[in-house]
């Protein structure tokens, strides 16, 4: 697996960190059986890297479809706002646990700065953390946070979660359902990215509805980035990609992270635990048929959401490899998904 280490579009490993009672050296360092990334299963995996989201949730906010069945699916009632204040705190907090690791791991893990840490951290051990803000609540409406989290790390930022803030709006989780769900940016969210492409801050598109969607890649001067979503002709959920939005993506020679998600991998929506490895595959296929294999990545959201058995966590990506090896992707056609495209986009965003 050393040719085609992973670099991946998302994790929710530092909410967890937060979340548990362990401290976070114990947590991260040592294996555990509990969700998806940890040093140890990251290594065996082949995982080298990826986005480390900073992500403050909705209080009391619960993503089981389960609890808001419809005729042909789900209706999750959108998520509430958050507030600045708590947002920030939380960010900063988990963003200082971020170096916290970087030092307890003694080389083992950097934190990304630049194109040349990213290559660098590919050709040796060290796992690569880009830091990753999902919905930009921390910032104030000066955008004075925006150049101190960037000074503190931040490179890439999602403008919104599945909620609205100053910026913008997110898409609720619902089957079927198309991603025009909402209003688009608003002028505050225009500014943003602005000021994220003069930064050199990468900005995600997962997570907005269409209308910010259009709005975004109207205004940004650097490729289209979904880091965790799917295709929507493949499974028409409100967080997929529709294949108008796929192309725009291509034709900026972006980049999607094709997601392990169980609710956004099936044609029925179903989170079937014992959905097959193929399942994350089709979307693979599909999004380089339809744009080309330079478009297309990983970005599994380990520790934010469930995923098929058939992968497990990270230490089964092995298997995910192997599984695309045996559908006929050769090795180019694999080092361009695991790493190559995200080195190429963040290289050309970064600059
Ligand atoms: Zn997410």
């Amino acid at each position: 697996m050393d040719d085609f280490p992973i670099i991946d579009g998302h994790n929710d490993v530092l909410l967890k960190l937060h979340e548990t009672d362990q401290p976070l050296e114990t947590a991260f360092f040592e294996e555990s059986a509990e969700g998806h990334i940890d040093f140890p299963r990251a290594a065996r995996g082949g995982l080298a890297g990826g986005f480390f989201a900073i992500y403050s949730p909705t209080p009391s906010f619960k993503n089981n479809p389960q609890n808001h069945l419809t005729e042909h699916g789900y209706d999750i009632p959108i998520a509430a706002a958050i507030d600045y204040e708590s947002a920030n705190r939380l960010s900063q907090r988990m963003i200082a646990d971020m170096y916290r690791l970087e030092k307890q791991s003694k080389g083992g893990l950097r934190i990304i700065k630049n194109i040349d840490n990213l290559t660098q951290a590919l050709h040796t051990d060290t796992m690569a953390a880009i830091i990753h803000m999902e919905g930009a609540e921390a910032i104030d409406s000066d955008l004075d946070a925006l150049h101190v989290f960037y000074q503190a790390g931040l490179r890439s930022l999602g403008i919104v979660w599945s909620r609205p803030n100053a910026f913008g709006e997110g898409v609720p989780f619902r089957f079927p359902s198309s991603p025009n769900t909402g209003s688009g940016l608003t002028d505050l969210g225009k500014k943003l990215v602005k000021e994220c492409n003069a930064l050199g801050i990468m900005l995600d598109m997962t997570h907005l509805n269409e209308k910010g969607f259009w709005d975004t890649a109207q205004i940004t001067d650097a490729p289209l980035v979904a880091t965790h979503s799917n295709a929507h002709a493949l499974c028409p959920m409100s967080r997929n990609l529709t294949d108008k939005q796929l192309d725009a993506i291509g034709e900026s020679d972006g980049v999607v992270g094709v997601t392990y998600s169980l609710n956004m991998l099936n044609p029925d929506g179903k989170p079937n635990l014992d959905t097959p490895m193929e399942a994350i595959i089709r979307h693979i296929e599909y999004i380089a048929e339809r744009v080309g294999i330079d478009h297309v990545a990983l970005g599994s959201d380990f520790d934010g959401t469930t995923v098929p058995r058939a992968v497990g966590d990270a230490a089964g990506l092995p298997k995910l490899i192997e599984a695309m090896q045996q559908r006929g992707f050769n090795n180019e056609a694999l080092k361009k998904i695991t790493h190559e495209n995200w080195v190429r986009v963040l290289g050309a965003t970064w600059a």
